[in-house]
């Protein structure tokens, strides 16, 4: 018999998301009569903007011309589409990224998970707690951890984010060589200002560490004052790469299109102490292993930086803001404090309990579904997340059956 990666021995099986669905359908089969309502998706709900769909339609037609055809395309994306995404997300916010730094992709949740096996087995790693699942389970099946003790992986630094710190964890005291990080954040909705940013730039250079920058929601940050790309702060480029998606902002999770930026700068060092650019590696890897976003998605993804995708994407976001407030100010009412919402489609609530307890009394006595905090990771005890991707009718109901609920227990 041919052996497994014993790795994935080590993987804790996340029984999250089906501990919430034996938990919805026993409520369902003992209250037929009561509707539930699910705020506990990460997947957007809204349609596809218009300008996507008709990108995507000219794209299909012209696939169907002997003139128009396209076969395999460049791995790293068309020049069209990484021209587009310099242009907008990078140099019109005084970042200097060059279209050849940006590597498109199907998904960020591949890149965020794939980015670690350009890297030595022996390095050390820092991740968030609570934390979005792909960073930790991609090195455990690595093989860069020791086991699960205690809901913990032996050899990670946890980066902590509690009420004390708001939700944004402050730099280790140790050396760490690769870090983690993402904002605004999945789960937490928390986001990073400036200084809390440049304080990761700043001790990233100190300790010669990458920063893996996730800014896959960066299309809900309001606040004109905080960053949005990593590469805004004095230092970001010799010292991180970004990953972003189209998947929030453009409604994208089931088109499929996002991308990595890797400055050519960024250089790491092999045993005998020579350095290599980082850029040169992924290129290699992802020449080898990925063959192209199809020609009609990326058209798609190019239509988003259009001006009427623009403003598509700003009412689109708009509009899981405005669900994100409603949440927001029902919980406030409510007496309990929470981060996100404000330039985040999650609000994570201190709900002063135990996670579970607090999500088994929101769906049996509101029949709303949540998402236990704990689920995502030791710090998230004793929170849970809301989801602001739900029609806006659903959003209003959900939170006055709280209102309800809570009040009439207190
Ligand atoms: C949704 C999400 C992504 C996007 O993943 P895709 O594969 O591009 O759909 C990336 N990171 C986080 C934290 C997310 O929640």
């Amino acid at each position: 018999m041919t052996r497994i990666n014993e790795n994935y021995l080590k993987l804790k099986a996340s029984y999250l998301f089906s501990d919430i669905a034996k938990r919805v359908s026993a409520f369902q089969e003992a209250n037929p009569d009561k509707p539930i309502i699910k705020l506990g998706i990460g997947d957007v709900t809204e349609p596809l903007p218009q300008t996507c769909r008709d990108a995507l339609h000219e794209a299909v037609d012209a696939m169907g011309t002997s003139k128009g055809f396209h076969g395999y395309g460049p791995e790293q994306g068309y020049d069209f589409l990484r021209e587009a995404i310099a242009k907008n997300d990078f140099q019109a916010r005084g970042a200097d990224i060059d279209p050849s730094e940006i590597f498109v992709s199907d998904g960020a949740k591949c890149d965020s998970g794939n980015i670690q096996e350009i890297f030595a087995q022996d390095i050390k790693i820092a991740v968030p707690d609570p934390v979005y699942p792909v960073y930790v389970d991609t090195n455990v099946m690595a093989g860069r951890t020791g086991n699960n003790v205690n809901d913990r992986y032996e050899g990670f630094v946890y980066l902590e984010s509690t009420p004390n710190n708001g939700y944004i964890p402050s730099v280790p005291d140790e050396k760490v060589d690769l870090i983690y990080l993402c904002f605004p954040n999945n789960p937490t909705g928390a986001t990073a200002n400036r200084d809390q940013l440049k304080a990761w730039v700043d001790y990233a250079k100190s300790c010669e560490a990458f920063i893996l920058f996730d800014a896959a929601y960066v299309a809900f940050i309001r606040d004109e004052s905080l960053p949005q790309t990593i590469y805004e702060i004095e230092g970001a480029k010799d010292v991180a790469i970004e990953f972003r998606s189209f998947s929030k902002n453009a409604g994208f999770t089931g088109t499929r299109c996002a991308y990595t930026v890797i400055p050519k700068g960024l250089m790491a060092k092999d045993s005998s102490g020579a350095g290599h650019s980082v850029h040169a590696l992924w290129n290699r890897r992802h020449c080898t292993k990925f063959n192209g976003v199809s020609y009609p998605v990326q058209k798609a993804a190019e239509a988003v930086y259009s001006d009427a995708g623009k403003s598509e994407i700003k009412a689109l976001t708009d509009f899981y803001l405005e669900n994100a407030k409603i949440v927001r100010s029902a919980v406030e009412e409510l007496g309990l404090s929470c981060v996100g919402g404000d330039n985040s489609p999650y609000i994570w609530v201190n709900a002063q309990r135990p996670s579970w307890d607090f999500f088994d009394t929101l769906l049996n006595e509101a029949g709303v579904v949540t998402t236990p905090g704990a689920g995502f990771g030791t710090c998230g005890e004793g929170h849970i997340r809301i989801s602001a991707f739900n029609s806006r009718q659903n959003v209003e109901e959900a939170m006055q059956r709280i209102k309800n609920a809570l009040t009439a227990r207190a």
